[in-house]
């Protein structure tokens, strides 16, 4: 039975692995296929490409956007894209700008509160373009401004808290068109993280093309519920990990096996976009 991993995270957003240190894991643990998908970057793809190469493992080059619908957050994962692809490339530049400008107002807001973090110490560590709240938990922990990651997040970081900063989303639809636009497929992740399932129909409209139904935060009957949903919709399956290294503990990939059969229909699904480039007489 082969199997793939499509939810991946590596230091080139809040991941701790190297894309090198990722496909030695997905190696090791037997996948035939991974997908990277960082969050609003394509940076590490090259990389693991190379990596998965070598240890003869597929790869499919991927990316997790930000975006939202009806003021909810929801994360739309590309897959297939062209990471050449200009459009992608400058749009996701500016996502990453929004992405460092968050961290800097997080931090003077941390700043206010007496916490002296600098926001120097929060770009020095994460070293990636797409810096998020993960990072400037790390710094604080590194800095022994706070205990733990928990701790940051409890106090200072998540929605509510002091130090709690709204991200400037881009619309889902939108996101949609993007992921289209650069030759992907784009997949609602994680859907019963955010239970938004209101907004299935709306996506599914502007051509949503699957739906992660597995996922480590998806229990059995969640799971079961979004493969329900996605027959009914006539969507995708996809699955995975969303393994962000040792910065959540134990590394989760090896946690989710999809089965590969779902990886052939991606391919399929994307190959039936693309336009035909063989002489239609022949
Ligand atoms: P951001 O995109 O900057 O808002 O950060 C989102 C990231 O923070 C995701 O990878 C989440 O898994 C992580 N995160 C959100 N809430 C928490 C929390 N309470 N503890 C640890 N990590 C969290
Ligand atoms: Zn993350
Ligand atoms: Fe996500
Ligand atoms: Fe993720």
């Amino acid at each position: 039975m082969k199997f793939a991993d499509l939810h991946l995270h590596t230091k080139f957003s809040d991941g701790t692995f190297t894309p090198e240190e990722l496909a030695g894991h997905g190696a090791r643990l037997g996948f035939a296929a991974l997908a990277l998908t960082d969050h609003d970057s394509v940076e590490g793809c090259a990389r693991m490409a190379a990596a998965c190469g070598a240890a003869g493992i597929e790869f499919i080059p991927g990316a997790e956007l930000t975006a939202e619908h009806r003021d909810t957050e929801v994360h739309i994962l590309g897959y297939f894209l062209d990471t050449e692809n200009r459009m992608l490339r400058e749009k996701i530049a500016g996502f990453q700008a929004v992405r460092q400008n968050r961290v800097r107002e997080m931090v003077a807001a941390l700043n206010k509160l007496g916490v002296p973090l600098q926001a120097e110490a929060v770009f020095a560590l994460a070293n990636c373009r797409s810096p998020g709240r993960p990072h400037v938990a790390r710094a604080l922990v590194k800095e022994r401004l706070i205990g733990n990651l928990d701790e940051a997040f409890d106090k200072f970081l998540k929605k509510g808290r002091p130090a709690w900063v709204p991200k400037t989303k881009v619309s889902a639809l939108e996101s949609v068109g993007l992921i289209h636009q650069a030759g992907g497929l784009a997949v609602m992740a994680h859907p019963g993280l955010n239970r938004t399932d209101e907004i299935i129909p709306d996506l599914v409209d502007a051509g949503l093309d699957g739906i992660e139904c597995f996922h480590t935060k998806h229990s059995t009957v969640m799971s079961e519920r979004y493969l329900e949903i996605a027959e009914k919709h006539h969507l995708l399956v996809t699955g995975g990990s969303d393994c962000h290294g040792f910065s959540k503990g134990r590394p989760l990939i090896g946690g989710i096996k999809l089965p590969y059969q779902h990886v052939e229909k991606m391919k399929q699904a994307v190959a039936g976009k693309k336009p035909a480039t063989t002489d239609a007489h022949g």
